[in-house]
């Protein structure tokens, strides 16, 4: 090897065969687990493939790889080709790739040290023929430790990172924290989300404000970053998602689902 050319590994050839053919890759991140991170992974992804746009979706999250169940693709068999994994696909060409598909059993990688962890998920992530595809949203595993850290280094190239939050104060503390995670990996934040802000009443569909909201549009104006939107607490999301078709499918004119729509035409416009 010529002297000060740097060494690029078999590994780092791999990962970058495997995801060369992804124009956008758009992480989605929280600090905290039970937010609605994968529902809003989930939704963004389905709206961008609705838009007609190649899309991808990969769940990293290997604490509660949750996004086969939110397209019904549980019982999904993995297929591999020319020794790569081909992605599942759900509804209007999304590929869905998930931890969940590789594990016999579901939450067997808690257990799993830190090295071992990263090695799975790297082979996971080299291993995978995504094709041409015009975005990639990645759900990572909640918090912004060191673990989301080392998860975040095996992706290269990425955009930028949505960080979805609640309207409690505690869910903001976590959105600064995701700030400082941003500087720390050197990816810059596209939006915030507020998620389950006010709730739609599914009798008289009307919005009333049961938490404080508001806080993560408070948050992004102060950090001087881009409010994507909210999103309410609605039952048909957690109906849609138990069934298998996000809500941005199966209820397009619900207030969500617009809601959805919207943020993914920001996420479109800011990354291009
Ligand atoms: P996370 O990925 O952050 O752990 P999930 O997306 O799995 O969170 O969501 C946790 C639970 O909350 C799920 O049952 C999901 O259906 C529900 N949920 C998420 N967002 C909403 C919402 N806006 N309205 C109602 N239920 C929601």
């Amino acid at each position: 090897m010529a002297k000060g050319r740097p060494m690029i590994s078999e590994s780092d050839l791999k990962l970058s065969e495997s995801l060369g053919k992804i124009k956008h890759v758009i992480i989605v991140i929280s600090g905290k687990g039970g937010v609605g991170k994968s529902t809003v992974s989930s939704n963004l992804a389905l709206s961008l493939a609705m838009k007609g746009l190649r899309t991808g979706i990969m769940d990293v999250d290997i604490h509660g790889p949750n996004i086969p169940k939110m397209f019904n693709l549980e019982n999904e068999q993995m297929l591999v080709e020319d020794e790569k994994l081909v992605p599942v696909m759900a509804s209007n060409g999304l590929k869905v790739m998930s931890m969940a598909f590789l594990l016999p059993e579901k939450d067997a990688p808690v257990a799993w040290r830190g090295p071992v962890k990263m090695g799975a998920i790297r082979q996971f992530l080299e291993d995978v023929a995504w094709g041409e595809l015009d975005y990639l949203v990645v759900d990572m595993p909640p918090g912004t430790g060191d673990e989301a850290i080392s998860i975040i280094q095996l992706i290269p190239k990425a955009d930028g990172m949505v960080v979805v939050t609640t309207p409690q104060d505690v869910a903001l503390l976590d959105s600064r924290k995701s700030i400082v995670f941003s500087a720390q990996v050197k990816i810059p934040i596209i939006g915030i989300i507020e998620n389950m802000s006010g709730f739609i009443c599914p009798h008289c569909g009307e919005r009333s404000d049961i938490f404080k909201t508001g806080g993560g549009e408070r948050t992004a104006k102060e950090m001087d970053i881009q409010f994507l939107g909210r999103i309410p607490i609605e039952p048909a999301i957690v109906i849609s998602s138990d069934s298998g078709t996000p809500i941005v499918a199966s209820a397009p004119d619900s207030i969500s689902a617009k809601a959805f729509m919207d943020i993914a035409d920001k996420v479109i416009r800011t990354i291009g």
